[in-house]
């Protein structure tokens, strides 16, 4: 059994999921932003998604940008052979002709969202800088700055410095990843193809389109199988595998045509796409990941009061924490014991262990005097804590 829905008509689920969506990751691929035959940026392309970005910001919505086309921009210009679908350079050529088109690209997401009074932040990030927790924790809150600043982040990979092994590859997983670093609600794939559908819709008359897919079966899988992954440039294998990762971060996804000239206009105003539904909520989601199975570096004992207010949802500010214990790092699962020594719960701990002895028992305000900089004000943020149910072992 596929499970699907296959709704017949307007393709509303989407449009009112991308409605109510608090921060949208919106991808756009090389093929849809470089002028193949110049290596030049598409600007009307890119002007029209400006405008789509400008009009969801003035929903009241946050939007970030994975854009590629540095590689297709940059190889033109250093005089390699070959444009976007090139397949051909060396890895070193394609490390140098990101360097070139980075800039390239990065000046003309720039001009395009200053139109609209936006301002354009630049970020490449590593797959390490998305798997590890450190990492990830200074990249999720630059990008939480920037957003709250105002300002769009125009994400890439950083394919200057990556090795093959170490490399996103593609911009599909590259945006799922960074989707769920940010709690993200959605993530847009603009693409050459219009959704999913049950085979190669330019091979197969009758492979049809799905217009929602609330799991990823291995039914659902096959339909991107090799024999279908030609039918979009980054292939509909590496979309769902991005599917993937952002549903398991709580995150919808959603494929659809980015050749229109309001892409996501039209996305909302009943084009043709596939939404991929998340399950849970991004903040759900985080959490049941903090309370999985991973094996605590450390521990903080908390005294009454900050046990109780942990309880009530609150995070936990240095003050509350009386002892620390293990050997962890900023980023790191720490568990959360109450004044009796029992665990109540697991966290993602703000500070190193060597920091956290040095603040704990202070109020916030005094940090940066004892560690020389300025830090987080909680220990624990309650967004990266989950306090199990009270039960008769842990009362006090
Ligand atoms: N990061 C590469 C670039 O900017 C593109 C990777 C992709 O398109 O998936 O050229």
């Amino acid at each position: 059994m596929v499970a699907i829905t296959d709704m017949t008509s307007p393709y509303n689920g989407a449009a009112a999921a991308l409605a109510s969506a608090n921060t949208i990751v919106i991808k756009i691929g090389s093929s849809l932003l470089v002028d193949e035959s110049t290596g030049t940026v598409n600007a009307d392309r890119l002007a029209g998604i400006a405008s789509d970005i400008a009009m969801l910001r003035d929903k009241g919505q946050n939007v970030v940008v994975v854009s590629s086309g540095a590689i297709a921009l940059g190889s033109r210009a250093l005089g390699l052979t070959g444009g976007v679908a090139d397949r051909r350079l060396a890895l070193e050529e394609k490390q140098a002709a990101a360097a070139t088109g980075q800039v390239v690209l990065a000046h003309a997401w720039r001009e395009a969202l200053a139109r609209h009074d936006i301002g354009a932040a630049q970020i490449l990030l590593s797959p390490e800088d998305t798997e590890t927790r450190r990492r990830h924790l200074n990249a999720r809150a630059t990008m939480t700055t920037l957003i709250e600043r105002g300002a769009v982040p125009v994400v890439n990979e950083n394919d200057t410095v990556a090795t093959a092994e170490i490399r996103f590859g593609d911009n599909d997983r590259l945006a799922a990843r960074v989707a769920a670093m940010i709690s993200a609600d959605m993530l847009v794939l603009l693409s050459d193809v219009d959704g999913l559908y049950t085979g190669n819709p330019r091979k197969e008359g009758d492979a049809t389109h799905l217009g929602e897919v609330t799991k990823l079966t291995d039914d659902i899988m096959r339909m991107a199988g090799p024999a279908n992954a030609a039918y979009a440039s980054g292939g509909m294998v590496t979309k769902l595998e991005a599917a993937r990762i952002a549903m398991d971060a709580g995150c919808g996804m959603i494929i659809c045509d980015g050749r229109h000239d309001r892409p996501v206009k039209s996305l909302l105003t009943g084009g043709q796409n596939t939404l991929f539904r998340a399950e849970h909520s991004p903040l759900t989601a985080r959490k049941r990941w903090i309370a999985g199975a991973l094996t605590p570096k450390g521990s903080l004992r908390v005294d009454v009061g900050a046990a109780i207010a942990l309880r009530q949802g609150r995070s936990l500010l240095p003050a509350g924490a009386v002892s620390g214990s293990g050997n962890f790092d900023r980023g790191d699962l720490i568990a959360v014991e109450d004044a009796n020594g029992h665990v109540i719960g697991h966290g993602l701990s703000a500070y190193s262990q060597a920091d956290t002895l040095i603040i704990i028992g202070h109020k916030s305000g005094e940090i940066e005097g004892l560690l020389g900089y300025r830090g987080r004000a909680e220990l624990i943020h309650a967004d990266d804590l989950v306090i199990r149910e009270h039960d008769a072992t842990t009362k006090s």
